[in-house]
């Protein structure tokens, strides 16, 4: 059995050649969900649909989030009342916040939504929200007219396009969260469980911090097995580099590799950064270097072999 500790695009690109390797039901993913808000009076929950998307094969391949075949007339109508449409949810997309939404007002748990979704889509990996209870990530601002300021995540992501500085970071709700039923189990039986290349900062840290979660983490920190999602000082995409610094790590693979030091026995980095090494080593973090660049051909292929060779 094999868990991965999930964020959006780059868990679910990691998820989908772990899958083609994986026998049905071996695959749990395990999803952040600090990512989420209620927009609209919608739930809408990012990092989950961005994995079931891709794996069902209906993610946009231009965006890497939403579904393929999208339009917006429901966005442009809520703009002509001038509503809010800085958060872009496409038509198709909407029918499952729609879904998701009903079900929650019925009582069900949004582990057993995000059960049926993925059924729904004929997906047979376990996709399970790391927990049922609210949890979301909060930004303080440290420029601009709203320094000082705390936003939600949407609003710094998407609102403001990442492009401002944050002094903090602070996952409301996270202290009379728990984990989703099962969540532990695979953690404990997993013979493997892996970071994917996911912001450190706000998508594995609001798993990691969920009661519970780091304890069992640290038990099995052999068999942790993390991807760095920088790659020569930089995030492929997203603020991952310039939060890792704004909380005080160095944004290097060598940063990775100290954000998960007591959690992760071993590490996997980017051919590019291979001269750190000895440094993760240093750390007592086993260090495997190869091609991660998961968009690149082959790539994505061979660096599951490597993990599941490991
Ligand atoms: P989200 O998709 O916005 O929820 O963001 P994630 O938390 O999943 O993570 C985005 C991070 O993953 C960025 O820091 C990227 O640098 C990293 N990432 C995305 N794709 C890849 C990849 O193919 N290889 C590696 N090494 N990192 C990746
Ligand atoms: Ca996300």
């Amino acid at each position: 059995m094999v868990t991965v500790i999930s964020g959006g695009v780059g868990a679910a690109r990691l998820l989908q050649g772990l899958h083609r390797r994986i026998a049905t039901h071996d695959l749990i993913a395990v999803v952040n969900v600090a990512d989420d808000m209620v927009l609209h009076g919608l739930h809408i929950s990012p990092d989950l649909d961005t994995i079931t998307y891709t794996l069902a094969n209906e993610v946009s391949t231009e965006r890497g989030w939403g579904l393929e075949g999208e339009s917006w007339q429901a966005m442009k109508m809520v703009g002509h009342y001038g509503g809010q449409d800085w958060f872009s949810l496409g038509d198709r997309d909407l029918g499952t916040h729609l879904y998701r939404t009903q079900r929650l007002n019925e009582g069900v748990p949004l582990s057993t939504v995000t059960a049926e979704i993925a059924r729904a889509w004929g997906l047979d990996l376990t996709i399970i929200p790391v927990t049922n209870n609210p949890v979301r990530t909060m930004v303080t601002l440290a420029e601009g007219p709203g320094t000082g300021e705390e936003i939600g995540f949407q609003e710094y992501f998407v609102g403001r396009q990442h492009d401002i500085a944050v002094s903090a970071v602070r996952f409301d709700g996270i202290e009379s969260s728990h984990p989703a039923e099962g969540v532990e189990a695979a953690l404990d039986i997993s013979g493997r469980i892996i970071i994917a290349p996911s912001n450190p900062v706000v998508s594995v840290d609001p798993v990691l911090a969920i009661p519970g979660i780091r304890d069992h983490m640290k038990r099995r920190r052999d068999r942790v097995i993390g991807i760095s999602p920088i790659i020569g000082g930089k995030a492929l995409k997203g603020p991952a580099a310039r939060l890792m610094t704004e909380m005080g790590f160095e944004s290097s693979a060598v940063g990775v590799a100290k954000y998960y030091q007591d959690i992760c026995g071993t590490l996997v980095i980017d051919t590019a950064d291979a001269a750190l090494a000895p440094a993760i080593e240093a750390l007592g973090v086993r260090c495997v270097v190869t091609d991660t660049v998961m968009s690149e051909p082959g790539v994505l292929d061979a660096l599951c072999d490597t993990i599941l060779d490991l």
